[in-house]
C-alpha cells in the first residue's frame, strides 16, 4: 500500500482517492473515492429530516426511530398549531423540544424549549434555517449519566446498495448528573447535550485510559453492562440494524439524483464509497433513536489535553483507537482494488491518495491492529451478524495475503438482510422515473417538458386530469418548493417536489388505500407502462 497526500490535488490516477471534506476535492475519472456527491447536503439537518419524514409519511411505524421533527422558518406556524392540538387533545404531555440550527454541529446554537412560542425567531436568528424536534426526556443512563452512541457505518456502493456496520462504536457521556428537563435546568448543556466538544469544557470531564471507564468509552463495554444487568443486547443489536439500513434507504433516492449528475451513466468517473458517523439515543426502554448523521465523522485517535499547567498536547486515546483503527482498516480491506486484480491475475500496485486528510493513524498501523470485538455481541447477534464465511467474501482464506489480518469488524447488513427491507424501496423506483425524465445529464431538476412527458409516457393524463391540470399541477409544487430557500439556484423541479407530485397523482388515482399501497400501484402503473413503450420503440427501431 502505498499513501501519499496531494493537498493540491493530483493529476495522475489513483486507486484510491481519500477525500477530507466532500466528492469535489479533487476532479476524478477513474478509480474509487471515500465520499459520495451530495452526500454533505443529503446528512444536513433539515435534508435529513425531510427525507425522513417521507418515508414516515409511508411507513409511519418502521419510521418511529427518528423524534417528530419540524422546519423553521418555513414551519413555524404548523409546529405551533400541531402542538397546540396535542397538548389539547392530552393534557398530560408535556413536552420539550430542541431547536438545532441547519448545517451546525457539535452542539454549536443548539437549546431546549418548553413552548413553542419560546424559539428565538427574532432579529438575524429568524433568517436561520433550523429543525425543531421532540426532545427525547427519558434516554437510558449509565452511571447516572445522559450518553449517545456514534457508530461507524461503511456505505460501500448505493448500486447495488451493500451497507457495513461496525461491531464497536463510541459512547459519548455528559459530564453532569441527568436530570428530566425543567425551566431550571434547560440550559444545561453538560447534563442535556452528549457533544464531546462542548462537555470537554466541562471541569468533570474524565478523559478515558481503558475502555469502559471516562467520558468516552467503546459501546461494546455499555452492551456488556447492559447484558449483565439481563437486558435483551440481541434485539438491541437487531433494532440498531434496522434503524441504520431504514435511514440509508431514506437518503439513497436523492443520492442516486446527485450521483447520476455528477457521474453520467456512460462516463468515465470514480466508484464511491464512504464511512458515515450515525448518531444514536438510546431510550429509558432501549429504544435506539437516530440523532443526526455525519458525512464526515472525525477519524482522530488522539485529543488534547493539559499536560502541565497551560501548556496542551496531543496526548493518544485508546478509546478512539480501539474503534476507529479497525473501522478504516476494514474499509480498506474491503475496497482494495488489489483484491479484485489479483482475482484478473494482475499485479499492478495500489496507489492511494489523500486529500486534507483527518485520519491521524499511521498507515502501518492499519494493517497491524487487531480488532477485539466482544465476543458475546457476535454470538447474541448471530443471526444479523454471523460471523460465516458469506459474510467475508475472499477473506482469511489460506493462503491468501490477509491470512494472518484479525477478522472484519464492519459486518455486511445489506444486501444480507435485503428480503426484510426492501418492501420500504418506494421512494427508490420513483427516483428512478424522475431520473429517466430528467433528460440533459448533469441537472438535478425536471423541466416543466420533462414533467409533462412523464405524465404522458406514463399514461396518467386523462378526461377527468388535463394536461392543463398537469401544467397546474408542476408550477404550484415546483413554486412552492423553490420558495423554500435552500439551494434552489437551478430552476426546476428537485426530487422531493417531485415524490410530493407523485404522492398526489397516487392520491387521486387510487382513493381510500393507504399511501404507500397507493404509492406502490401507481409506480407498477408507471413501470409497465415504460417498459411497454421500451419495447415498442425496440420493435420500431428493429423494424
Ligand atoms: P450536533 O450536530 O450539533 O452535534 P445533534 O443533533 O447531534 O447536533 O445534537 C447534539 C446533542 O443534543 C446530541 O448529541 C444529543 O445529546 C442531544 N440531542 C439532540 N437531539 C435530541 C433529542 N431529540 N432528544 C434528546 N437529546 C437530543
Amino acid at each position: 500500500l502505498s499513501l501519499s497526500q496531494f493537498p493540491l490535488g493530483r493529476r495522475l490516477p489513483c486507486d484510491i482517492y481519500w477525500h477530507g471534506v466532500s466528492f469535489h476535492d479533487n476532479d476524478i475519472f477513474s478509480g474509487q473515492v471515500n465520499k459520495f456527491p451530495g452526500m454533505t447536503e443529503m446528512v444536513r439537518k433539515i435534508t435529513l429530516s425531510r427525507a425522513v419524514r417521507t418515508m414516515q409519511d409511508l411507513f409511519p411505524l418502521e419510521y418511529n426511530f427518528y423524534p417528530r421533527s419540524w422546519i423553521l422558518p418555513e414551519e413555524f406556524s404548523l409546529f405551533v398549531d400541531q402542538v397546540r392540538m396535542m397538548k389539547d387533545s392530552d393534557p398530560a404531555w408535556k413536552p420539550t423540544f430542541i431547536v438545532k440550527p441547519d448545517g451546525g454541529c457539535q452542539g454549536d446554537g443548539i437549546y431546549l424549549i418548553k413552548d413553542p412560542s419560546d424559539i428565538r425567531l427574532s432579529g438575524s436568528v429568524q433568517s436561520r434555517p433550523a429543525v425543531v424536534q421532540e426532545y427525547i426526556c427519558k434516554p437510558l443512563l449509565v452511571d447516572k449519566l445522559k450518553f449517545d452512541i456514534r457508530l461507524y457505518v461503511l456505505l460501500k456502493s448505493l448500486e447495488p446498495l451493500e451497507i457495513y456496520i461496525a461491531k464497536d462504536g463510541l459512547s459519548r457521556f455528559c459530564t453532569e448528573p441527568y436530570q428530566e428537563p425543567t425551566l431550571k435546568n434547560l440550559h444545561q448543556v453538560f447534563m442535556h447535550l452528549t457533544n464531546y466538544s462542548l462537555n470537554i469544557h466541562s471541569g468533570n470531564f474524565i478523559h478515558s485510559d481503558s475502555v469502559s471507564t471516562g467520558s468516552k468509552r467503546t459501546f461494546s463495554s455499555i452492551l456488556c453492562r447492559l447484558s449483565s444487568r439481563g437486558a435483551d443486547v440481541k434485539k438491541l443489536w437487531s433494532d440498531i440494524i434496522s434503524l441504520v439500513i431504514k435511514t440509508i434507504i431514506a437518503l439513497t433516492p436523492e443520492l442516486k439524483v446527485y450521483y447520476q449528475s455528477d457521474i453520467p451513466v456512460g462516463k468515465p468517473g470514480p466508484t464511491c464509497f464512504q464511512i458515515l458517523g450515525f448518531d444514536i439515543l438510546l431510550m429509558k426502554n432501549l429504544k435506539p433513536m437516530l440523532l443526526e448523521v455525519n458525512a464526515n465523522p472525525s477519524m482522530r485517535i488522539e485529543h488534547e489535553q493539559e499536560l502541565s499547567p497551560g501548556v496542551f498536547g496531543n496526548v493518544p486515546s485508546p478509546v478512539d483507537e480501539e474503534v476507529k483503527v479497525a473501522v478504516i482498516r476494514d474499509t480498506l480491506r474491503l475496497v482494495d482494488p488489489q483484491k479484485k486484480k489479483r482475482k484478473e491475475g494482475h499485479l499492478a500496485g495500489l496507489h492511494m491518495v489523500s486529500y486534507k486528510n483527518k485520519i491521524d493513524v499511521k498507515s502501518n498501523y492499519l494493517m497491524c491492529y487487531r480488532c477485539q470485538a466482544l465476543e458475546h455481541i457476535s454470538e447474541a447477534d448471530e443471526e444479523l451478524l454471523d460471523t460465516g464465511q458469506t459474510d467475508r467474501p475472499g477473506y482469511d482464506s489460506a493462503g491468501s495475503p490477509e491470512a494472518d489480518l484479525p477478522s472484519l469488524c464492519l459486518k455486511q447488513v445489506f444486501p444480507k438482510y435485503a428480503k426484510q427491507f426492501n418492501y420500504l424501496r418506494l421512494v427508490d423506483r420513483v427516483a428512478a422515473l424522475f431520473i429517466r425524465f430528467l433528460g440533459v445529464k448533469g441537472t438535478t431538476k425536471l423541466g416543466p417538458t420533462g414533467f409533462r412527458t412523464f405524465i404522458r409516457n406514463c399514461k396518467l393524463s386523462n378526461s377527468s386530469f388535463s394536461m392543463a391540470s398537469v401544467d397546474i399541477l408542476y408550477i404550484d409544487i415546483t413554486r412552492r418548493w423553490n420558495s423554500m430557500g435552500i439551494e434552489h439556484k437551478e430552476p426546476g423541479m428537485c426530487l422531493q417536489a417531485f415524490v410530493e407530485a407523485f404522492f398526489c397523482l397516487a392520491q387521486k388515482k387510487y382513493k381510500s388505500l393507504p399511501l404507500h399501497e397507493q404509492v406502490a400501484l401507481l409506480i407498477d402503473f408507471c413501470e409497465y407502462h415504460l417498459a411497454a413503450l421500451d419495447e415498442k420503440r425496440l420493435v420500431c427501431g428493429r423494424g
